[in-house]
């Protein structure tokens, strides 16, 4: 890894072009404590607001170039998007079942939902199974294809939440999950989500909490860190303050049913992100194939906010 100063590699500046260093994206400020460096990119909390991010941020051009195909089916899944993403279909299934049932404790009837950031509309799936009606939007072209075609979502949108005509007071609930900390202007989406949403309906959202035990344990070895996806690292007091000015009340914060069901070799290629030997140590695991276990690291919040 290159030091700080030194010329960067040509990739890394291919990288960086159109990169710029943003304020604090919740108060505004540009007053920030270092946590760590991680060249080209440092993780920063701000000395106000608490709020932690990254900088340098990518180009916008660059952030949307990068959810298309590539992002799915990448080759460096520790450092950016998914190894193989389709292929943990069944997986994916299984963890949106276990957190669809947050819904069912204010929903007890099936009614619209609205999935941001939907991908290949894995969650709208299950609940379409559960008598709901879905709509999708979603960036990523081949991820939309696949919702439409594979899956037979027929409402899933191609574009962004905030150029997009959405029903307004359409929806009982509308989710995100995995979706805020990508986003290069949170606010505008949770503004076009609260106007999609009916009086009273529910905004359901998914993050990492960087105050987690396990963040902290981790230090910059937690998974989460991500630079070039992952620009913000919310905890649940500058979550909460957000959706506070957003206008949404915060009814529960929890890390229960945050969790995952991964393959094992899913596992065997994280557990390489600590230390590359860790790899070979725990790639026995792979000969067990594609069974899968539920993970619940605690590090995930699942916020469920009612619109005021
Ligand atoms: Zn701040």
């Amino acid at each position: 890894m290159s030091d700080a100063g030194q010329v960067p590699e040509e990739s890394t500046r291919d990288l960086l072009a159109g990169s710029r260093d943003v304020e604090c994206f919740l108060c505004g400020r540009r007053d920030e404590d270092v946590k760590f460096y991680d060249p080209p990119f440092r993780v920063v909390r701000c000395k106000h607001c608490g709020m932690t991010y990254v900088n340098p941020r990518l180009s916008s051009e660059r952030l949307h170039e990068m959810y298309q195909e590539e992002y799915w089916a990448s080759d460096r899944a520790k450092e950016f998007g998914y190894a193989s993403y389709l292929a943990e279909r069944e997986n994916y299934e299984r963890t949106y079942r276990r957190r669809s049932t947050t819904i069912d404790r204010y929903r007890s009837e099936p009614g619209r939902v609205l999935d941001v950031g939907c991908a290949a509309g894995f969650f709208l799936s299950v609940m379409k199974a559960k008598g709901w009606q879905t709509s999708g939007v979603e960036i990523s072209k081949p991820m939309v294809d696949y919702a439409r075609e594979t899956l037979g979502l027929d409402d899933v949108r191609h574009g962004d939440l905030t150029t997009l005509d959405i029903d307004e007071g359409g929806y009982d609930v509308v989710t995100m999950w995995d979706v805020i900390e990508h986003l290069e202007d949170p606010r505008a989406h949770l503004e076009a989500a609260r106007r999609g949403l009916r009086d009273d309906g529910l905004l359901v959202l998914e993050t990492q909490d960087v105050s987690s035990r396990f963040a902290r344990l981790m230090r910059r070895k937690w998974q989460h860190y991500k630079h070039e996806e992952h620009l913000y690292h919310f905890e649940p007091a500058t979550l909460g303050r957000l959706l506070d000015e957003m206008g949404f009340d915060v009814l529960e914060n929890t890390p229960r049913h945050g969790g995952k069901y991964v393959s094992l070799n899913f596992v065997v290629e994280r557990v390489g992100r600590i230390h590359p030997i860790m790899t070979t140590l725990a790639s026995p695991l792979r000969l067990l194939g594609n069974r899968a276990l539920y993970i619940n690291l605690q590090d995930e919040m699942i916020v469920v906010a009612k619109k005021r």
